[in-house]
């Protein structure tokens, strides 16, 4: 019976023999790489004559280890941050500033680097989410809604009011950058919009801006906000794409006009971002375009990126700090953000009575609300908020709150 083969011409118990040589092998090794990774951590001087020899009779062993030493290195260098020396960077700007000068069709893409100045955690960043979450730490859960723009937003802004930019593609879910007067054409936010939910029953899809997070109670493949269509009462959905989603809102994704913008591009300038995200839309790179023909590419980000090495220029600085430089550099006026012309006061739609408990995050206090909280006068809080359906109703319902309390 012992002797029956089978169709690999082993015998039943060749077989099991020859699995137990393996498990064998693999246990035998396994032990060496322990051994041998015990003896490598040593100091040279430190090991004995016998862990010499030891390591001597391990050669492929030793060799391996030393690869996995290299490659853990190579990880640990991808996520330090780098700074460039003062004089570095007001010579890299300034070389970023002749191109931009130069240049026809200029895109940015930005990423959360540029909103950390907002106190927004970044997401690769040493005390980003991501990287908090490898490490097995609770994420704190920090108001976004108290953040505002940061000079970064406004010198983008400004930047395109002055026809030197010509489109923003952004990862970013802060809503920051329709916060800072940027035109909704002129911007894709691929992965959506904190502050924008939408009606996909109503055609063409309706949306309804919002002065609070309408993400509360939504995730990954759960987009339902809890409230509901004024018109259609279809249920409302939030706008953000979660990874391993594929994004299909037309706006405030706008993947038309981020598609278009890279295609014309002859400058792509990546402020803040990893790239890690956006290096797999095949559709920002043309990388079906000869090198000669696609757009240069200018990073501004403190860790690597897997674009750096198809750079023209990588800098290594703060968003914030390059962009100070580089709008002296052009000589743009920087233009401070100013809650009185911040666009979202005027298109966000108030919530019905019964909505109201809708949600539990902070709401944006419209600037008409902050100037009134310092006067006594309620007439002039309802003059001083002509301009939005929101504020008249939506503010004094609040304060007669307020003052009940
Ligand atoms: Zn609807």
């Amino acid at each position: 019976m012992a002797s029956q083969t089978q169709p690999n011409g082993l015998s039943r118990a060749e077989r099991k023999a020859l699995e137990k040589a393996k498990l064998v092998q693999k246990e035998t090794q396994r032990n060496n790489f322990k051994l041998v990774g015990r003896i490598l951590k040593k100091a040279e001087c430190e090991r004995t004559e016998e862990e010499h020899a030891l390591l001597k009779g391990h050669e492929d062993t030793v060799q391996e280890l030393s690869k996995r030493q290299a490659r853990r290195n190579i990880l640990k260098r991808k996520q330090e941050e780098l700074f460039d020396d003062e004089e570095d960077l007001r010579t890299k700007v300034k070389q970023l500033a002749e191109a931009m000068r130069q240049a026809r069709h200029v895109v940015i893409y930005t990423g959360a680097g540029i909103s950390t100045a907002a106190s927004i955690p970044d997401y690769r960043g040493p005390n980003g989410v991501w990287t908090q979450l490898q490490k097995g730490r609770a994420i704190r859960y920090t108001d976004l809604s108290e953040a505002e723009p940061t000079l970064t937003h406004m010198c983008i802004q400004m930047l395109h009011k002055v026809k030197m930019v010509q489109h923003v593609v952004s990862q970013n879910c802060d809503g920051l950058h329709l916060r800072s007067g940027l035109p909704r054409h002129a911007l894709s936010e691929l992965h959506g919009n904190m502050f924008i939910e939408v009606c996909v029953s109503c055609s063409p899809v309706r949306e309804v801006i919002r002065l609070f997070d309408v993400t509360e109670r939504t995730a990954l493949h759960r987009h339902a906000t809890g409230r509901r269509c004024a018109h259609c009462r279809g249920e409302l959905r939030d706008t953000i794409v979660h990874f391993g989603e594929r994004g299909t809102l037309e706006q405030p994704l706008n993947w038309k006009g981020a598609a278009k913008a890279a295609e014309q591009a002859d400058l792509i300038l990546c402020l803040g971002s990893s790239l890690k995200v956006l290096k797999k839309y095949a559709c920002l790179w043309c990388m079906n375009k000869t090198a000669a023909k696609r757009a240069n590419l200018y990073i501004v980000n403190l860790q690597w990126t897997p674009k750096d090495d198809l750079a023209t220029l990588k800098i290594h600085g703060k968003c914030d700090d390059v962009m100070r430089l580089l709008m002296k550099e052009l000589g743009v006026e920087i233009p401070t953000y100013n809650r009185f012309e911040d666009p979202i006061f005027s298109s966000a739609t108030s919530l019905r009575p019964d909505e109201e408990d809708s949600h539990s995050r902070k709401t944006l206090v419209p600037p008409a609300a902050m100037e009134v909280s310092n006067s006594d006068s309620t007439v002039q809080a309802d003059e001083a908020g002509v301009q939005g359906g929101w504020f008249g109703r939506g503010y004094s319902k609040a304060r007669k709150k307020r003052k009940t309390t």
